[in-house]
Parts: C-alpha cells; sequence; structure tokens
C-alpha cells in the first residue's frame, strides 16, 4: 500500500533491470534440482574405494539395456570412443568405406578417420535433416563396410528405409544417438534399430553426466564382447591381448552411478523438452521456419531454419535470448579435411541445411517464463516475416 511518506520510486524506461538472458543450456540447474542425491551417490563412491570395473558401472549398463530394449551395453569413455569401438568390433578398418552425413558435427567423420577407415558422405532429407535412403543407395560401393546414421537433434532418421537399403547386404548399420537417448519409434528406442547403438554422456546430452561418459548398446553378444575387449587394450583375459587395436576406454563408478540416478529423470526431461518445442510452434504459427516433429523424438536441439538466418540471431540477441548453429560447416567443408574430401559430390541439402539452421533454447529446466519470453520473440519475427 502506498503511503504519502513513501518515497517516489519513478519508473523510466531507462531503469528497467535488463533481464538475465534466456540460456541455451544450464546444466547447473539440473545439478541443483538433484543435488543432495546426486552428493550422495558420489560419498557413496569415494567410500567405496571401487572407482573403475565396479558395481555402479555394472549396475547402469544393465539398467541402460533395459531402457533401450537391448541384451547389452558397455560402458565407455565418451561417445566419440563409443563410434570408433563400434566401428572397430564390426571390423572396419584401413581399406574400409564408411558412409555417413555431413551435417551431424563432425563426430562420425572423426570416429571413421580414427579407425583408419575412409569416410562417404550421403546427403540429407531436406526437411527431417537426417541420411537421406536414396543418397545413401547411391554412395554404397563394395567397400563400404558400414553406415553411421546420426538421430541429428534428437529426431530419429528413417531406419526402415535406411536398413532396406542395407538389407541383404553385409553392411553394419551402427546408429549415433548421442543425440537421442529415449526417442521411440514404435516401441523401439534409439539404438535398437542397428547392429550397434553409440551414445555419449557428455553434460549437455539428453541424459548427461559430470563430465564425459559414453556407452554402446547392442544385441549381438559378439559385438559387446568385441567392445569390451577394444576398451581394454584388446584383452580376453587379464594381460592377454586378443583383438588389435585395443586401447582404454571407461565409464567410471562416479559417472555411472550419476547417470542411474538421471535415468529414471530421463523420460520425463524429454517430455518437458517436446512440450517446449510444442510451445514454440504454437507461437511461430505457420511461419516459414522448421521446427521438429514433436512427436516422439527426443527434442534434444530446438532447430529452426530461416533464409534470414543472420536477421533472426540478431533479432534473438536483443530479445537476450541465446541461440547457436549446430552446424556452421559441414564435414567435407572443414579446413583440416580437405583432402579427405577432394573430390567429394556436392552435397545440397546438407549445405543449405548448415547456412540456414538455428537453435534455440530448449533444455528441461528452463522456466515457464523463460520460455514464454522466447515464444514472444518468435510470435514477434514471425509477424514481421509474415509482413514482408
Ligand atoms: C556429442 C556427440 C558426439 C560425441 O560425444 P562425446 O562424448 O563428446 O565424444 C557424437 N555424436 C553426436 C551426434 C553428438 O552430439
Amino acid at each position: 500500500m502506498s503511503s504519502p511518506t513513501a518515497p517516489r520510486i519513478s519508473r523510466t524506461k531507462t531503469d528497467t533491470v535488463a533481464e538475465a538472458p534466456v540460456p541455451l543450456n544450464d546444466v547447473k540447474r539440473q545439478y541443483e534440482t538433484l543435488g543432495e542425491q546426486i552428493n550422495a551417490a558420489i560419498r557413496r563412491v569415494a567410500a567405496s574405494g571401487r572407482y573403475v570395473f565396479g558395481p555402479c558401472t555394472a549396475a547402469f549398463e544393465g539398467a541402460f539395456a533395459d531402457y533401450c530394449g537391448t541384451r547389452h551395453c558397455v560402458g565407455l569413455a565418451n561417445g566419440t570412443d563409443a563410434l570408433e569401438i563400434a566401428l572397430r568390433a564390426v571390423g572396419c578398418g584401413p581399406g574400409d568405406d564408411v558412409v555417413t552425413t555431413p551435417n551431424s558435427g563432425m563426430y562420425a567423420t572423426a570416429a571413421i578417420l580414427a579407425a583408419g577407415a575412409r569416410p562417404v558422405l550421403a546427403d540429407i532429407e531436406p526437411q527431417q535433416m537426417t541420411m537421406a535412403p536414396a543418397s545413401l543407395a547411391a554412395v554404397l560401393g563394395t567397400r563400404v563396410k558400414a553406415v553411421i546414421v546420426t538421430h541429428l537433434y534428437g529426431r530419429l532418421a528413417d531406419m526402415d528405409r535406411i536398413s532396406a537399403v542395407t538389407r541383404g547386404t553385409r553392411i553394419a548399420l551402427i546408429e549415433d544417438c548421442a543425440q537421442a537417448h529415449g526417442a521411440e519409434r514404435g516401441n523401439r528406442k534409439a539404438g535398437s534399430f542397428g547392429a550397434i547403438g553409440c551414445f555419449s554422456f557428455y553434460p549437455t546430452k539428453n541424459l548427461g553426466a559430470l563430465g564425459d561418459g559414453g556407452a554402446i548398446v547392442t544385441n549381438d553378444h559378439g559385438l559387446a564382447e568385441a567392445a569390451r575387449e577394444l576398451a581394454q587394450y584388446g584383452w580376453r583375459s587379464k594381460y592377454r591381448a586378443v583383438r588389435p587395436g585395443g586401447r582404454n576406454s571407461r565409464l567410471d563408478e562416479i559417472q555411472a552411478a550419476v547417470l542411474t540416478l538421471k535415468l529414471a529423470h530421463l523420460d520425463g526431461w524429454n517430455a518437458k523438452r517436446r512440450d517446449i518445442v510444442r510451445r514454440y510452434s504454437a507461437a511461430l504459427g505457420a511461419a516459414a521456419m522448421l521446427l521438429p516433429k514433436s512427436g516422439d523424438d527426443a527434442a534434444h536441439l530446438c532447430v529452426l531454419r530461416s533464409k534470414n538466418r543472420a536477421e533472426l540471431r540478431e533479432h534473438l540477441a536483443r530479445d537476450g535470448i541465446e541461440n547457436e548453429v549446430h552446424y556452421p560447416i559441414p564435414d567435407h567443408r572443414q579446413p583440416a579435411l580437405q583432402s579427405v574430401f577432394a573430390g567429394a559430390p556436392a552435397l545440397p541439402h546438407a549445405e543449405r541445411a548448415a547456412d540456414e539452421v538455428l537453435t534455440i533454447p530448449c533444455f528441461p529446466e528452463l522456466t515457464d517464463g523463460e520460455v514464454e519470453r522466447v515464444c514472444e520473440s518468435l510470435a514477434r519475427f514471425s509477424e514481421r516475416e509474415r509482413q514482408r
């Protein structure tokens, strides 16, 4: 209540306190919601004296295999290791070609090169932005031993049509699920469609550790064993190396304990991500910007497309909304890879996507108010676009 003696507060435009920006991601908020449980899990591991190869890793591997609907899970140090170990497990090495897409952040290409194989690029579906089955069919040659399909932004690639292309061949289908934990189609989860599914638990992923982590999942006992051997110096038994290409790559006990705890929340968090995408979608109306289908994907990133991306970025920045491009440089245009892809055919859909995609904030701990601010900003931009 105002009283005559209360000091007069003048509210002019310049007095308005600038609101904090809406962050693209803020992993600290997830720690804050689970803080005590996470602290307790870390203390238990620390006090146990088992820091690697202990019960927490075994428990997480079991729980994550169950979650993905696969028989086996092998914990690894990170997602890039998972891709490389998957390639080596299916027998890829020097002299082999592996097909992947150029718009997926270069992770698969890096793993293919690390395994000693040659990356071959297929183009993407223009809207869905995952591997185009027809383009895969066009690049399949006799040297192709595997295909890495990335479920980009949390959207499941068209695994039915992609499997149809490789059916009857000995080509191994490897899924890069680092952005698609829990994405599901017809009751099948990402990672359960191909020979091996590869995951990263990098902190910003849908299921994120407090540091690095990764895993492969598979229904094939032989591939799971091969991955375990490759992740431990090629040993089949202690100090007896039977498998070439081995090294050390492990998920540690603290990360496994944290991941087991977080796994129970994954479906709820994914539902929140999809809900945020739905709200953005409604705010955009019929704007010519494409949002992920909000059905059953994991909505890892909310990616818009605009021919006026530079303007859109400026508009969002003025409204204090962080944004980022995933990814600005297609693999075949990376300066470090010029010799690898010399003479590669044009990949028009991937090249166009690199110029148009824009990621806006989408993570489960965004507040209602923050989502609303993004919605208002998007609505203003799309109104302006309509009036052009
Ligand atoms: C994050 C990511 C990776 C790599 O995972 P790291 O754990 O960082 O090695 C691989 N593929 C995709 C699609 C990713 O998003």
